[in-house]
């Protein structure tokens, strides 16, 4: 409406406009000075004086324009002199409102733009007959989900920890009066194309309930408010279908830190966080809706998203190990006419890094190269070309991995578990993986005995030779000029440990039990102040060469570790491309030079 009011009035000024110049340009123009030697001549019978134009009208009714260079205070006088009509024009009235219009227009044109704003904002405030402020969340009803656990395959320790939603879902009072506890909100946490949503849509469809689908981006929108009534709205559909579930994807759209940024922070996403939060406290009074989310960012949620009685569960969906990837790829070729020969044992082994979205677009894939090669089935060589393709279309972001970069990953993982196992009072090696975690290839995990609350020098001396373990693998095997930049984050740890050692918990001889801390890194009004130092700089110096020498020693532990144990290094890689993840068990097998059953 308001629009085509502003349409309309375009069209009209561009209209007028144009009809305007065609009245005026309708005449034909003569000069000044011609036209005042017909005045001379006494050719002219009439003058009309408009402004500085004038429409002249000879004798012989010719007619013409012309117009006034300047101001000419002798013309008038001249005219009578010839006695020539001379006729002035009334003030343009008619114009009058058109220029009036005009001068006014832009401001016309920003208040009716002003007004349709505000027109949508209440709208979406106030739940109006638009849908701005209407949940986009995409519902599927009781029996549109046919999904079941049967589709999600290798994230078994997930589907074990929501089983027990279905329970609730089918029936909520019966769960409760047996005393069960229920989440309310349940937080999948991995990378994507795990199976969350999929996760998610099973719990659905194996209790037969509805499911509300939205991302957390859809909730993030210009105007203030909008949000949050997306969210209200959403609890309140959800409440009249409950039991049922509600899945946000990507909830760090939404959930992200609130007050990050001093001063002007986010109100927008604020307040629908702050919606979100009220509705899931209010979840008593509506029993039955169970809110799930996922994130690949745990770290960046808000703290009050994951207190109690919020999303106080979480379930880790990681990317699939070998088993895993067979166990997918065997629930995506039930779809195509695959060839007897097929074995997916073989091509799970070929595809590191392949999260279950990735799988299954490699059955998709190979199923279009069976296509285009005239295969009757879907064989094997379809598959290797499928991946091929797959592989060099892939961006870094997914953790796709080549052949060469899981040998590097496992000899690196390899190196840290080997250093840990030999520096003295090291935590135990609970166990080490080359499927990507994070940003990172591999990770080797060590679990501590029990907290402690504080450590020794020699404990943090080990860390340090093991964090330096995986590098030094690489370099031991591939030679100095072909070591990756995997390293990158056990250096900075490496150093800091170091560096902590020497200024801060008094481990140096030399510069004893002192406090050397650059008071760094102080926010005051988002700006970091400038360090202040409070030492020398040749104390500076010192501080560097001990922490120089700090690691030095360290260093040269790990590689004589690793040189003297090299045969236990290529066992344990070779574990670790066999098998992805080696637990302590099969750890300490190769630790003792055993054969791995
Ligand atoms: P996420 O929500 O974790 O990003 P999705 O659940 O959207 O991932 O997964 C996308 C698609 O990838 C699914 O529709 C399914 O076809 C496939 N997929 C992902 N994980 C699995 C799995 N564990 N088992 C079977 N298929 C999977
Ligand atoms: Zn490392």
């Amino acid at each position: 409406m308001v629009k085509k009011i502003i349409l309309w009035s375009i069209i009209a000024i561009i209209l007028t406009s144009i009809f305007q110049n065609f009245h005026y340009n309708n005449n034909y123009v003569v000069n000044y000075s011609n036209f005042l030697s017909d005045v001379q001549k006494g050719k002219i019978r009439e003058v009309m004086i408009d402004g500085k134009e004038m429409h002249v009208i000879e004798k012989n009714n010719n007619k013409y324009s012309t117009y006034l260079p300047i101001n000419d205070p002798k013309l008038l006088d001249h005219l009578i002199q010839k006695h020539v009509k001379i006729i002035g024009k009334k003030p343009e009235e008619m114009n009058f409102f058109v220029s009036i219009f005009i001068s006014w227009f832009p401001m016309i044109l920003l208040a009716l733009i002003w007004i349709f704003f505000l027109r949508q904002i209440q709208l979406g405030a106030g739940k109006g007959a638009m849908s701005f402020g209407k949940s986009k969340a995409k519902m599927f009803k009781k029996d549109e989900i046919k999904i079941t656990f049967a589709d999600v395959a290798g994230c078994d320790e997930a589907k074990e920890e929501v089983k027990e939603l279905v329970d609730y879902l089918k029936e909520p009072k019966k769960f409760k009066k047996l005393g069960g506890k229920i989440p309310k909100g349940l937080l999948m946490i991995g990378p994507p194309g795990t199976g969350k949503t999929l996760l998610a849509k099973a719990i659905s469809g194996e209790a037969r309930v509805p499911f509300f689908l939205i991302s957390g981006s859809d909730f993030v929108e210009m105007f203030v408010g909008v949000g949050a009534s997306r969210v209200r709205d959403m609890f309140e559909n959800s409440r009249k279908s409950s039991p049922c579930i509600i899945f946000i994807d990507e909830i760090d759209a939404v959930g992200r830190k609130r007050g990050t940024g001093l001063g002007g922070g986010n109100d927008e996403r604020e307040q629908t966080l702050n919606q979100i939060l009220v509705e899931m406290d209010g979840f008593d009074k509506n029993q039955g809706v169970i809110l799930l989310a996922a994130t690949n960012r745990p770290d960046v949620l808000d703290p009050a998203l994951l207190r109690p009685g919020r999303f106080d569960r979480q379930v880790f969906v990681p990317l699939p190990d070998i088993k895993g990837r067979e166990q997918i790829l065997n629930v995506h070729i039930k779809n195509i006419s695959i060839d007897k020969n097929f074995n997916s044992s073989i091509i799970a082994r070929g595809t590191p890094g392949f999260s279950g979205a990735d799988l299954a677009n490699l059955v998709n894939e190979a199923a279009l190269c069976a296509i285009r090669n005239k295969h009757d089935f879907v064989y094997m060589k379809d598959f290797e070309q499928a991946k091929d393709k797959i592989m060099m279309g892939a961006e870094r972001k997914s953790m796709i991995m080549t052949e060469k970069e899981k040998e590097y990953t496992a000899y690196h993982e390899a190196g840290h578990v080997i250093v840990g196992k030999l520096v003295p009072k090291h935590d135990p090696v609970h166990k080490a993986t080359i499927i990507p975690r994070g940003r990172a290839l591999g990770v080797t995990f060590f679990l501590p005995k029990k907290d402690h609350l504080s450590i020794d020098k020699q404990k943090i001396e080990s860390k340090i030779s093991t964090l330096y373990g995986g590098r030094l693998a690489e370099e031991i095997i591939y030679g100095k000029d072909h070591v990756s930049t995997g390293a990158s984050n056990d250096i900075k740890l490496a150093t800091s440990l170091a560096r902590n050692m020497v200024t801060k918990w008094g481990f140096s001889k030399k510069l004893g039990p002192l406090l050397y801390q650059n008071e760094e890194e102080e926010f005051f009004l988002g700006q970091t102040t400038s360090k202040i130092s409070h030492f020398s700089n040749k104390t500076e110096e010192i501080i560097d060469r001990e922490i120089k020498s700090i690691i030095d020693i360290n260093y040269k532990r790990a590689k004589r570790i690793l040189k003297e144990n090299i045969d236990i290094l290529h066992a344990m890689k070779d574990a670790l491309m066999k098998y992805e993840t080696i637990n302590y068990t099969q750890i300490n097998c190769l630790m003792n030079r055993k054969l791995l059953s």
